[in-house]
């Protein structure tokens, strides 16, 4: 048996990397997928995926919808309803990285990265919550980091968006909790994608992959696998907590 056989997922920003590897590892377990991307140049990518999952046999349908934006986030969940009629899980991916020390960061750098990491999770998860409370079920996923937890320097608005969502995903699990809605983060490590893209081999790669127990990056399978986790009844009993992807990197 499928561990996510017909339900419904949606995953924000999954034309590639983390978010591409948890829409392929819940259609091979059942589940229907609803994917965004933001940016023009992904279309294509979107497309690819989009029909690689419908060839595994369940359905699949990709959009381009800025999670920053609230009022795209009400359509795409509208449009994901009327297509799909249901929205059993919500993976808030969707992120980025502006990267500055403080002394040259600018309030634009700061905001951007606040509406893309942290506003869209209020966004999708305001929209999931309503077909979530008729059906009496759903999973929240949201997408932090270690960095969240750990901070680091040059990187103050990102740290602080993924705090945020461990701040925002507790207070949904305990709202919401009563209504069999639960609601988790993942705190992923360095995971091999183009976000991480400057990890490539070098002495500075060496460095950090020093730093890590397991001796390795990790894969966007690896994040995958705990969202999975956190989206199937085998977690039926897991709300408000944060899961480390990171290879035994911080703890
Ligand atoms: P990535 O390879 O850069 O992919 C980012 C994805 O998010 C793309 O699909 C992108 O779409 C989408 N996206 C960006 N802005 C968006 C927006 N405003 N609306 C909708 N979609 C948007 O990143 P990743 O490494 O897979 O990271 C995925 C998530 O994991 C992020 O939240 C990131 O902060 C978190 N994370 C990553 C790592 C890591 O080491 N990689 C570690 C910890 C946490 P387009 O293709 O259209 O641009």
């Amino acid at each position: 048996m499928k561990l996510l056989a017909g339900k419904v997922a949606i995953v924000t920003g999954a034309s590639r990397g983390i978010g591409e590897g948890i829409a392929l590892k819940f259609a091979e377990q059942g589940a229907n997928i609803a994917f965004t991307y933001v940016s023009n140049s992904s279309a294509e990518k979107a497309k690819a995926l989009e029909e690689k999952i419908n060839a595994l046999g369940t359905r699949c349908r990709s959009y381009q919808s800025n999670a920053a934006d609230f009022s795209q986030c009400e359509t795409l969940v509208n449009d994901v309803l009327k297509e799909f009629n249901a929205v059993d899980i919500c993976v808030n991916n969707a992120g980025i990285s502006k990267d500055n020390l403080l002394l040259r960061m600018s309030v634009e750098q700061w905001d951007e990265v606040m509406q893309v990491n942290l506003n869209s999770v209020f966004n999708m998860t305001k929209q999931v919550i309503r077909p979530m409370m008729k059906a009496k079920r759903g999973s929240i996923i949201n997408m932090s980091s270690i960095i969240g937890l750990m901070g680091n320097a040059g990187q103050g608005s990102y740290a602080a968006s993924k705090a945020g969502i461990i701040g925002f995903t507790k207070s949904v699990a305990k709202e919401l909790g009563s209504r069999n809605i639960r609601c988790n983060a993942i705190a992923p490590g360095f995971i091999e994608t183009d976000m991480t893209g400057y990890l490539k081999e070098g002495e500075q790669a060496d460095k950090y992959r020093a730093g890590i127990p397991l001796g390795k990056f990790g894969t966007a399978e690896d994040v995958a696998n705990v969202a999975l986790f956190l989206a199937s009844d085998m977690s039926s009993y897991v709300t408000g907590q944060v899961i480390n992807a990171d290879g035994g990197l911080y703890m």
